[in-house]
């Protein structure tokens, strides 16, 4: 056996940019455990108009 990378399914916050795997996927958090972001999972790209 050699080194090998594991990926897993995370969260990635989109303010901070905190990382984490939770321990259930299927339930998104409510907050960025790190900034305790609402927002941690919305992105700042609503200046667009369309
Ligand atoms: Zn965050």
């Amino acid at each position: 056996m050699g080194l090998i990378e594991i990926k897993r399914k995370g969260f990635k916050c989109e303010r901070c940019e905190h990382e984490w795997i939770p321990n259930d996927i299927k339930q998104e958090p409510t907050v960025c455990p790190k900034c305790k972001s609402p927002y941690w999972n919305k992105p700042r790209k609503n200046n667009k108009k369309k």
